[in-house]
């Protein structure tokens, strides 16, 4: 039986990642120093609670067991917190990983899917993104993304070590079962802010501009659900164990939602209006940011299961509701 090292696999998508790999028969080992996960999100598996970034820790671990591939979720995620403290980010998501990759460069563990992000693109100059859009970040988080992709890339021509880079666009949603979903903290995300100012447990949602050149005046985003970016991740891991060349591939859905059609749907399925205030621009927001996920369709043969926003926010809302 194949067996999974998952780092990060506590926090919200390492998790939902955790439950697709169990369910899928895999042994997993979860890697996580619970800076940001909950040991109690993970539904299955083996947790080693350390640092990833810590040599030893890592060389423990690979020496225990031999693993058939990495999965690499461990990230600091704020945009506005790596403008403030970029050191703290390179330290965290770019150092971090150089040790990881390292430490594969001698275990030769299987191969490696990391997170990526579509922040990697920056100021989009057309719409949909694919692929081959220019990548010019536009913050130090979008930066640490792109460093460890190049770095990724040295490291399959130096070393031989192959990886799938996978850009992510809006993860949304949670578990149907609502047993795991979204637990951020801070949170800074649309979809979550918006249930809990309905659920009263957070003040008035800001909305973040309303003078953007879009045809509601909010920003466009392309949301997709978190177990169907899990579903990619075992498809890629599929690809590279057939032998498939390091690459890169976006997961969205293709379709784009404005703010406002989000606290809508969301107003819906709660059966109670989001109570918000509109707020100036947050720095930094892109207009319009839609993915073109046609290269993971086509290669990996991923076919998301719940690509339309009523099911997104559908089970946020059951996770919101039954959360502990
Ligand atoms: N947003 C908002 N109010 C909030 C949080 C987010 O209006 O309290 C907007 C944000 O400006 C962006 C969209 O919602 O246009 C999605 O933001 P989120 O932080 O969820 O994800 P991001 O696109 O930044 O990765």
């Amino acid at each position: 039986m194949k067996h999974l090292l998952v780092i990060g696999g506590c926090g919200y998508i390492g998790s939902h990642m955790v439950k697709c790999l169990l369910n899928a028969g895999y042994e997993v080992t979860v890697l996580d120093d619970l800076s940001a996960g909950h040991a109690d999100a993970l539904l299955g598996g083996e947790l080693i609670v350390g640092d990833f970034g810590d040599r030893a820790v890592l060389d423990k671990a690979f020496a225990a067991r031999r693993f058939d591939g990495v999965l690499h979720f461990a990230s600091l995620i704020q945009v506005g917190e790596s403008v403030a403290d970029p050191a703290r980010y390179y330290a965290s998501n770019v150092a971090k990983s150089l040790t990881l990759l390292s430490a594969m460069k001698d275990h030769k563990p299987g191969p490696l899917i990391f997170s990526s992000s579509a922040a990697i693109y920056g100021e989009p100059i057309r719409s949909p993104i694919d692929e081959a859009h220019p990548r010019q970040p536009i913050n130090p988080y979008g930066q640490t993304k792109h460093i460890v992709e190049a770095m990724l890339a040295d490291f399959d021509r130096a070393y031989g070590l192959r990886s799938v880079s996978l850009r992510y666009f809006n993860a949304a949603g949670a578990d149907p079962e609502a047993r795991i979903g979204e637990r951020h903290d801070p949170e800074t995300h649309l979809i979550p802010l918006a249930l809990q100012a309905i659920l009263g447990r957070r003040a008035a949602l800001k909305v973040f501009g309303r003078d953007y050149d879009t045809p509601d005046g909010t920003c466009i985003r392309d949301y997709i659900h978190v177990d169907d970016l899990a579903d990619a991740h075992l498809l890629a891991l599929d690809y590279l164990w057939r032998g498939g060349a390091t690459t890169a591939f976006n997961l969205g859905n293709g379709e784009g939602f404005s703010v406002q059609q989000v606290l809508d749907v969301a107003s819906a399925t709660a059966g109670k209006a989001v109570p918000y205030v509109d707020a100036p621009r947050r720095p930094g927001d892109p207009a319009r940011l839609v993915a073109d996920a046609a290269r993971a369709k086509s290669v990996l043969g991923w076919r998301p299961r719940y690509a339309d926003l009523d099911s997104i926010i559908r089970h946020a809302w059951q996770w919101e509701t039954r959360r502990p």
